[in-house]
């Protein structure tokens, strides 16, 4: 495998009209000379990506990717630069003779093509175990049970997976493809983690197999229904994440629904693969499903690329009620408008139409009202609203969903009408709603750091280290002039824990210069004065959110960051003590300072002590 020839790469890009590569990924709007789309790289509402068929290339405003018809393949499927250009190739019908030859690049393309070749062909041969097994009769019949015909099967790739799991690896085996690829496919796991030489187990065994493809239609990995109910396994087990699958980021169903999306201008979600293939075979081929029975921030925002419009319409028990408040939450905060379907206690989209067929839930799917129209009737149906634990854990709960609607207006005119029919006033409840914000700006903060810290760093500098409660700090200060004057207020007490905590260099330097916070820009001034080290270290930590008590906010973390410096200290002397070669006149005064500390440590609130 080698080089592509430079007139090659000219030749596949004079045949390419990028306009229509990514227009058959997302749906275009004509926009003056050229179109738009929301940008796949960044999360955005309104959309900033541009593309021009007189320049031929992308640009986002957002985010500022830009590129031509390859760096968009590149960056969207995750493509080497000689995959990319052959893809394109293909489409345009270009043969390509390659040159030289590049052992790094080769040796990746490599390793990626054999991951899709192995999932590609489990997928084959578990659906072949499916069609023709003699101990998968259970499996066919479970099938049948559901209503799928053979067709079905063959045109969804469905599969099952044999109850012992050396034959599954044996032919893997004879087929070429060694252990390590059974590793890395996620098509198997070591006995001990530790240990290579310790064997392969297999979780894919008596389960109902679903190939998940990419975008392009490659099988990336699998989901998995359990066949018996005294499995303890959970309902559907999913491939672990590998270098081609992230269960948050795909979506069952979507290769085949994306256009119908385009053409019905808005996606049904139902909750599992079962119920996406019975809807897309009764004609609603507009239906997708998280992997699982999750459906996450990132499922929102590629649903978000296709349409602005969902209709949830998950199962009538209370796992499907809670589960469909979840992906709603998702949804509106990446500005969806989100319908729900009413679906009769008991009831999932599959024996809906088994009992009552194509039209009646055609009928159903149609009446769907606006979310929380339906969500109150169903939560009033099943709450006691003259008990006042019942009464005030719904509203709680309703609350937490409304503050996070991404839209000011919906969000106010939701507010207005809920409270109506709760029988509240409007200002309370936006209290509560406003409250709700708060504990999930906190908690949205805390994740984003846990999520960032766990990012593969490609930046060439390193972030300077800091504490997450000193993050919480910089950030609140350089939000709030409030914050900050409490925070300086209560600085002669901070300084041991500042001096010995990572990061609170950079606190105190903020708390020195206290950038005009009711600036924007002023802040961002402030930032660019950094050190990159610096800089890097506050912008994963740093977000638009506004603070609704930034005082509060400030006590707690300060309590925490005490709360845990000096209990640090204490772990400290005492492993000192610990030392028996410790001299007895050093014991003493250490003992004395353990007593202070925990004299010290009494006085602050409990919550935060560990
Ligand atoms: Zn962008």
């Amino acid at each position: 495998m080698g080089r592509i020839p430079e007139e090659t790469v000219t030749e596949v890009l004079a045949a390419t009209d990028i306009v229509d590569l990514i227009g058959s990924y997302f749906p275009l709007k004509r926009s003056g000379s050229g179109f738009k789309c929301n940008c796949p790289f960044h999360n955005e509402k309104t959309p900033s990506f541009n593309i021009s068929p007189v320049y031929q290339n992308y640009k986002c405003f957002g985010c500022g990717e830009s590129g031509n018809a390859i760096g968009f393949l590149m960056n969207h499927e995750n493509l080497p630069f000689i995959d990319a250009v052959k893809k394109l190739a293909q489409r345009a019908n270009i043969q390509i003779i390659e040159d030289a030859y590049d052992p790094e690049s080769d040796k990746r393309r490599r390793k990626i093509s054999r991951l899709k070749e192995i999932n590609n062909f489990s997928a084959r041969y578990f659906h072949k175990q499916l069609m023709e097994s003699p101990d998968a009769q259970h499996a066919r019949d479970y099938m049948r049970s559901r209503g799928f015909s053979k067709d079905t099967a063959t045109k969804w790739l469905i599969g099952w997976a044999p109850k012992n799991s050396r034959e599954f690896f044996h032919t893997l085996k004879s087929e070429g493809f060694n252990g390590r690829e059974i590793l890395n496919a996620g098509l198997g796991g070591l006995r001990d983690k530790d240990n290579p030489r310790s064997g392969l187990w297999s979780k894919w065994y008596d389960q109902l197999t679903f190939p998940i493809y990419n975008d392009v239609g490659d099988v990336v990995g699998f989901s998995a229904r359990i066949l018996r109910e005294d499995d303890k396994r959970g309902k559907y087990i999913n491939t672990s994440d590998t270098v081609l699958f992230n269960k948050s980021s795909l979506l069952f169903g979507l290769g085949k629904a994306r256009k119908a999306m385009g053409k019905k201008k808005f996606a049904l979600i139902c909750e599992g693969q079962l119920d996406t293939i019975v809807m897309h075979e009764a004609g609603f081929e507009n239906t997708v499903a998280g992997l699982g029975t999750a459906f996450t921030e990132q499922h929102a925002r590629i649903l978000k690329r296709y349409t602005d419009h969902v209709t949830i319409c998950y199962d009538g028990d209370s796992a499907g009620r809670i589960a469909a408040g979840k992906a709603f939450d998702h949804l509106t905060a990446n500005g969806l408008t989100i319908k729900l379907v009413d679906m009769p206690d008991g009831h999932d989209p599959d024996s809906y139409l088994q009992e009552f067929g194509t039209e009646k839930l055609q009928e159903l799917i149609e009446q769907a009202r606006d979310f929380f129209d339906v969500k109150l009737d169903q939560e009033i149906a099943h709450t006691n609203l003259n008990s006042a634990s019942e009464r005030a854990k719904l509203l709680q709960d309703l609350a937490s969903s409304v503050a996070k609607m991404a839209d000011p207006l919906l969000q106010d005119a939701t507010i207005q009408i809920m409270a109506t029919r709760l029988r509240l006033g409007a200002d309370e409840f936006r209290q509560i709603v406003s409250n709700a914000k708060a504990v999930a700006e906190k908690q949205a903060f805390f994740e984003n750091r846990r999520a960032s810290a766990q990012e593969p760093v490609e930046a060439k500098t390193e972030s300077t280290p800091i504490d997450s409660t000193i993050a919480y700090l910089c950030h609140l200060c350089l939000k709030s002039k409030v914050a900050t004057e409490s925070l300086c207020e209560q600085l002669e007490s901070l300084y041991e824990p500042l001096q010995e905590t990572a990061g609170g260099a950079l606190l105190q330097l903020i708390l020195a210069r206290k950038p005009d916070t009711d600036s924007p820009a002023a802040v961002q001034a402030f930032l660019t004065t950094l050190p990159e080290a610096d800089q890097l270290a506050l912008s994963r930590t740093f977000t638009d959110a506004p603070t609704a008590d930034p005082i509060k906010e400030v006590t707690e973390s300060v309590t925490l960051l005490l709360a845990t410096h000096f209990q640090k200290k204490e772990a400290t002397i005492r492993a000192q003590l610990a030392d028996p070669s410790l001299p007895s006149d050093q014991m003493f005064p250490l003992v004395e300072e353990i007593k202070q500390l925990q004299e010290f440590l009494k006085n602050l609130d409990s919550r935060f002590i560990r």
